[in-house]
């Protein structure tokens, strides 16, 4: 009989810590860990295929971001990173192309580092505001532990940007209301990711905290725009 004791786990449900997710009876044989505090199946999605998990992460349920970001154990969790964070800048610099209308292939290249340049400031900026928030709400500094947590656990909630493989399929890029929805999405992710990470706050705290993120992170990116015209490189 094992049990899966790698970690303080939690409860998807009430939040209380949990040193087990399963015990291992035999080959095949499991029993999933019930929680002490609130009686349900400590965390359900172990046993979800990744499609499942990925369904409910954008149906928005607290549950599948509470496993994602505390129970799941992400191999390489760098390369999603760059996924994403290539994504966001696709999606800038299709916005530029369309605001700009330049078509030179040696422009379009200088505009999608650019834009990559831009969408790691942005998400710099995202991520500064978390950690700031941290250090204000705990009144210290986190240790690194945490604050691994809070940057891989910010830079999973932009995981919406993928997105932007529908937008190029479906040519949805200039269209507003694709833009609105996009934003809301990412937006929301962002929330539950904070919800998460910040647990003993209320919805409306950890609401702010997303909105000034959110604002600071645009601000960063018309800062950029402004500063890179001025730039011959640019
Ligand atoms: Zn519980």
């Amino acid at each position: 009989m094992t049990k899966t004791a790698r970690k303080e786990y939690i409860c998807i449900n009430c939040q209380k810590s949990s040193r087990t997710l399963y015990t291992k009876y035999s080959e095949g044989v499991i029993r999933l860990t019930e929680c002490d505090n609130c009686d349900n199946i400590v965390d359900k999605y172990i046993e979800y295929d990744i499609v499942l998990l990925a369904i409910d992460l954008m149906l928005q349920y607290i549950e599948a971001y509470r496993h994602l970001l505390n129970n799941l154990e992400i191999k390489r969790p760098a390369r999603l990173f760059v996924i994403f964070w290539f994504s966001n800048a696709y999606e800038t610099w299709i916005g530029e192309r369309m605001a700009t209308n330049r078509d030179n292939i040696y422009d379009l290249e200088w505009m999608f580092y650019k834009s990559v340049l831009s969408s790691a400031l942005q998400m710099i900026a995202y991520i500064s505001i978390v950690i700031i928030f941290e250090t204000i709400y705990s009144r210290a500094k986190p240790d690194f532990k945490r604050f691994k947590h809070l940057v891989y656990s910010t830079l999973l909630g932009f995981y919406g940007n993928v997105a932007v493989v529908l937008s190029i399929v479906f040519r949805l890029s200039d269209q507003k209301s694709y833009q609105i929805v996009f934003s809301f999405f990412l937006f929301i992710s962002h929330l539950q990711v904070q919800r998460v990470l910040f647990p003993l706050c209320s919805i409306l705290d950890n609401m702010i905290v997303t909105v000034i993120a959110e604002i600071v992170s645009r601000f960063v990116k018309t800062w950029f725009e402004t500063v890179s015209k001025e730039l011959p490189i640019f």
